[in-house]
């Protein structure tokens, strides 16, 4: 049997983020020897419609997935069986199979062989979910070298140690697909899957939370010391840092690079969100934590929480600015399916829905009404700050500091070159 996994395209590809499918190597490392798969991602390359295929797995977020009905439909019309697995089938499986034979609604470890043994024998279910969270030790290694080789990505060098975040923020969609669970994988396996990676240049821990849990953190970053590596943190929640242990750690082990979920700089924001454990008054402290063994911090900002209004901007920009981070994304608050802020503005009646709905989700349309401000000033403040952000003048200041402090000093200049060309991607133009 010939099955072909297919990342279809993003919305907007985000210039900061265009990584490689690694949940789709993961799928592919689970799958037996007698099945020839491949991976297709159509944020790099076009979609062969012509390869001679026996089945077709997508897998869907928000942003993809009217590309995943449109590929889902063109392989049907074909004649092949398609099936269609990640976060947004979980939230909208009825609408999933308008476009699909099947659709897998949790996660898959425990189930993927029986799945394929059923659509081998053509006697495949139209809905397929695991009755409990897999654990994720001792699996065979994603395979990596089916992603090695695609040129477009951002880097092909990424790896996930554990799955999932102890947190449930209200906006976030990873806080409702985990309930509050973090499986994580034998550390030998973590070594044994870095040593399949490009060892020369930086790799990206893709986790949600790495250091969820402190101790396994240090266990495993004393673990990959021996290993020489450089390595940038994706996720990292600022409850966890305090601590200059787990930090110093993470700089012998050759963390160049945090990124940290900081959201906003409204306490009330941050409760009202259920992200309480973010800490307002320790966030230039952890910074300056980070910064004192020499590792980059990238923030990350959410605008349009219920606490918002026009003044939250300035107060942000005051912060990014005195807080020295040396890069930052931001983002438009999103009304993602399935979540419980979703939920609550259905019931407020601040939700703005269409029949584009899903195209919208592409960084810079807002989708519900906000609290404090009008629709308009959201908008339009939204658009002051990333230009704002995104300036010639702070982004030299950030990339200057980074050489000065020899903070991942290449890293700093690609990201906020990267934030340039996203904000510039939003509203198109030239600006200071
Ligand atoms: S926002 Fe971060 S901490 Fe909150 S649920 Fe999502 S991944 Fe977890």
């Amino acid at each position: 049997m010939k099955l072909k996994l297919i990342a279809p395209k993003c919305n907007v590809t985000q210039a900061t983020n265009c990584f490689p499918p690694y949940v789709l190597a993961v799928l592919a490392g689970l799958t037996p020897s007698d099945i020839q798969v491949s991976i297709q991602d159509e944020n790099i390359e076009k979609i062969d419609y012509d390869e001679q295929v026996d089945l077709v797995g997508i897998t869907v977020i928000v942003q993809t997935a009217n590309n995943a009905f449109r590929i889902a439909d063109e392989y049907r019309r074909r004649g092949i069986t398609v099936f269609m697995g990640g976060i947004f089938p979980e939230a909208c499986p009825e609408q999933c199979l308008e476009h699909a034979d099947s659709v897998v609604l949790s996660e898959v470890e425990e189930i993927w062989e029986d799945i394929l043994e059923d659509f081998k024998s053509g006697t495949y279910k139209k809905v397929y979910k695991a009755e409990n969270r897999p654990e994720i030790k001792g699996l065979p290694l994603p395979r990596h070298d089916l992603l090695k080789n695609k040129k477009g990505y951002l880097t092909n060098n990424l790896i996930m140690t554990s799955k999932g975040c102890i947190n449930r923020c209200e906006f976030c969609s990873a806080g409702k697909h985990w309930q509050g669970q973090v499986k994580t994988k034998d550390i030998e396996d973590i070594i044994a899957e870095i040593k399949l990676l490009d060892m020369n240049e930086p790799i990206l821990f893709i986790d949600d939370n790495l250091i969820w849990n402190p101790e396994y953190a240090k266990s495993l970053f004393r673990s990959i010391i021996p290993l020489r590596i450089k390595w940038v943190c994706c996720g990292a929640c600022v409850d966890s840092i305090e601590d200059i242990e787990l930090v110093e750690l993470a700089k012998q082990s050759g963390c160049i690079s945090t990124l940290l979920g900081f959201e906003t700089i409204n306490e009330r924001a941050l409760k009202k969100s259920r992200k309480g454990f973010n800490k307002v008054e320790k966030y230039k402290n952890t910074i300056d934590l980070f910064h004192s063994v020499g590792i980059a911090v990238q923030g990350t900002f959410i605008f349009g929480l219920d606490e918002d209004n026009t003044e939250s901007f300035k107060t942000t920009v005051k912060f990014i600015e005195d807080s020295e981070l040396d890069m930052v994304t931001f983002n438009l608050l999103y009304p993602y399916p399935g979540t419980p802020f979703r939920e609550r503005l259905k019931r407020e009646n601040r939700l703005i829905e269409d029949k584009n709905e899903w195209e919208n989700f592409s960084y810079k349309h807002l989708m519900f009404h906000p609290k404090n401000m009008s629709y308009e000033e959201l908008c339009e403040n939204f658009e002051w700050i990333s230009k704002r952000l995104a300036s010639k003048k702070l982004c030299a200041k950030r990339i200057y500091e980074a050489v000065l402090n020899n903070r991942a000093p290449e890293h700093v200049f690609h990201q906020n070159i990267n934030l340039r060309k996203h904000v510039a991607a939003m509203y198109g133009g030239e600006w200071e």
